[in-house]
């Protein structure tokens, strides 16, 4: 993934941020770069951490939530953790940009085993839509740009199946991976909840990413070496990947 690691003048680590945003940082004297492979900038300035985020935590006790998962690993400490503060999870799987369909398989049926580990409810999008995935990110295949299109189609059906089973709110697992978006994440889980009146549940989970490594491993879960699209297998395998955002500076 094309994400550039973050530290800031105390040489504290930060939540990683896009290239592009990292050269902007850099462009108007507020970084300067300190690693190109992997790449790392680091802040002129000290950032305080934010606190432990429990103003939002109480909000779920009681509430029944629809999670969309993209794969049993990243459900591990999510389905965990929203049980934790008192919500009644479901998960719900829609991938269509797992490639290739072997893949979607293994990954769906890892979930499937899990969930029966954990007592864990699953509403299955039936079918493969990986043809509608393919047609709507056609031209717009660079890294970032076709993520916020993936976002939008999983968590528009996960939206959709959160009102029409009358839940309290919906999520997504995407939100424990430092290497995807969150600020879009959450710009597009506030969209559509606006359009279907079923509220997004937003929190940055990826203090949970470690812990979600050792419970994948604990329950012997399949896990992936890309993110799921085939382009992203392809960047995962090639620094050459043309769909791999514009490397510039650095
Ligand atoms: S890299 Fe991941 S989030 Fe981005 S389009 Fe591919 S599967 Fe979707």
């Amino acid at each position: 993934m094309d994400r550039v690691a973050v530290r800031d003048v105390e040489d504290k680590p930060l939540s990683p941020c896009s290239r592009e945003k990292a050269e902007r940082l850099v462009a108007e004297g507020q970084a300067e770069w300190i690693g190109s492979d992997p790449p790392a900038i680091r802040l002129r300035r000290s950032i305080p951490l934010p606190r432990p985020a429990e103003p939002t935590a109480p909000a779920l006790a009681g509430k029944r939530v629809l999670l969309h998962i993209c794969c049993a690993p990243c459900a591990t400490y999510t389905t965990q953790y929203l049980r934790g503060l008192g919500a009644e999870v479901i998960g719900h799987w829609y991938n269509p940009n797992i490639h290739p369909y072997a893949e979607h398989e293994l990954r769906r049926e890892t979930l499937a085993g899990y969930a029966a580990e954990i007592g864990l409810e699953v509403l299955w999008a039936p079918g493969y839509e990986m043809p509608a995935f393919l047609r709507a990110v056609v031209g717009r295949e660079e890294q970032g740009v076709r993520c916020a299109i993936c976002y939008r189609m999983r968590l528009e059906r996960t939206a959709q199946a959160a009102a029409q089973h009358g839940m309290d709110a919906f999520t997504t697992t995407l939100l424990i991976s430092p290497y995807q978006d969150l600020e879009q994440i959450q710009g597009i889980g506030d969209e559509l909840a606006a359009a279907y009146g079923v509220t997004f549940y937003f929190e940055n989970l990826r203090r949970g990413f470690a812990e979600h490594h050792r419970l994948a491993r604990q329950h012997g879960l399949y896990r992936q070496r890309y993110c799921g699209c085939l382009y992203s297998e392809w960047e995962s395998r090639d620094p050459n990947a043309t769909t791999r955002r514009p490397a510039r500076g650095g």
